[in-house]
């Protein structure tokens, strides 16, 4: 698909030629990733964080969040949660979390791959390509780090560097492709600052990459951010993270309607299937994000629109609420039907539910990943 039709597309407010879009995505999906829908159970590790990422509630600055960090036995134990729902892969996620050692990760990915026949998805942030070797090497299979914005600009602008000239996400992506990692990545639809045609070039990144995952949500503002905080303008006290870096001050939603692109559900639907059409073997999940827009069906009609993925929360209850990217005040942060429920939405769509890893597909003319 061309630019311009990419473009257009993301344009596109017509009900009927949007039904359009929607059944391409949807065959599209059927005819590459086929009717499975694929259970990949997420744990979220540490929110621990470094980093000062303008859009997350998680970022170090932000004193308000109670930090957590799992101890191995108790990733085990979620782990052990994942085989016995009969899940094929785990994701461990975290914040960028530097007392997640390379050993203590290669010590965990290691007692997992030998207990377990699960694939595991690294999702920690940008790490050394050292530390993402040593991970390959004891068995981690794929790696989601989303590249954000193709940008530069407005990349640097939402994700400071972190200033001891690490490597940056693109060259990240590229080196975990050559470590044999399955790669995902992707964007936030909405984030402020982002026009039409950079999420247009995004998704043709997306393509240019190949990617094997691709992790699409709305952007939702966190108030203690310095992007979030502009959209809640009668709290009474100014949040704190806004202080740590005025320049970033972005119009709130609906001043801008230019190229602003808005940060709503059906710009969601329009990447994610847009996603699909430019990467049709993708694994594709309907994030939690989507959920918690539209609580009700907002993941049913993501996997209608090109999704072909769920990642439900294995995170313990008491850990959850404190993994805040974004605020836990919205309808649901936490929007998880949990497994059985899950199940039956799942086959009211007329699909099933994967039994294996789920890796995506590759070309016909391409051997299989190791
Ligand atoms: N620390 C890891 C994992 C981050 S959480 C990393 O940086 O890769 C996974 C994703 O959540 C991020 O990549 C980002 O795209 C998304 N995210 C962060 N803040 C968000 C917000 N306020 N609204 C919606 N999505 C957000």
């Amino acid at each position: 698909m061309e630019h311009q039709a990419i473009r257009g597309w993301l344009r596109e407010s017509d009900p009927q030629r949007l039904e359009g879009l929607w059944s391409c995505a949807d065959e599209t999906r059927r005819r590459f990733v086929g009717d499975v829908v694929h259970l990949r159970g997420l744990i979220k590790i540490s929110n621990h964080c470094v980093r000062h990422c303008a859009y997350c509630g998680l970022r170090g600055p932000n004193h308000k969040v109670g930090r957590y960090r799992m101890t191995a036995d108790e990733v085990m134990a979620c782990v052990r949660q994942a085989v016995a729902l009969g899940y094929g892969t785990i994701v461990l996620q975290a914040s960028e979390d530097p007392a997640l050692t390379q050993g203590w990760m290669t010590d965990l990915v290691g007692r997992i791959k030998s207990e377990t026949a699960l694939a595991i998805t690294l999702s920690l942030g940008e790490r050394s390509v050292h530390d993402l070797a040593a991970w390959r090497a004891v068995g981690a299979d794929h790696y989601l780090l989303r590249f954000e914005a193709s940008n530069a600009a407005l990349y640097e602008r939402v994700h400071p560097a972190r200033g001891d000239g690490g490597p940056e996400r693109l060259a990240l992506l590229s080196a975990m492709r050559q470590l044999g990692y399955e790669v995902g990545s992707g964007v936030m639809a909405g984030l402020p600052g982002q026009t039409y045609e950079d999420l247009a070039n995004d998704l043709e990144l997306f393509r240019d990459l190949d990617l094997g995952m691709i992790g699409v949500g709305p952007y939702l503002p966190h108030p203690d951010t310095p992007l979030g905080a502009n959209f809640f303008p009668n709290r009474r006290e100014p949040a704190d993270a806004a202080r740590y870096d005025p320049h970033l001050a972005f119009p709130a939603p609906g001043e801008d309607a230019g190229e602003q692109v808005p940060n709503s559900e059906l710009m969601t639907y329009k990447v994610l299937a847009l996603a699909r059409l430019v990467c049709p073997r993708a694994s594709i999940p309907s994030t939690t994000s989507l959920a918690t827009l539209n609580r009700e069906n907002g993941r049913e009609l993501g996997l209608l629109r090109g999704a072909n993925v769920v990642m439900p929360n294995l995170t313990p209850p008491q850990y959850r609420r404190l993994y805040e990217i974004y605020p836990a005040s919205y309808p649901s942060n936490d929007p998880d039907p949990w497994d059985a429920a899950l199940r039956q939405h799942i086959a009211a769509l007329g699909r099933s539910v994967g039994t294996g890893r789920g890796d995506a597909p590759r070309p016909p003319n391409e051997p299989a990943r190791a």
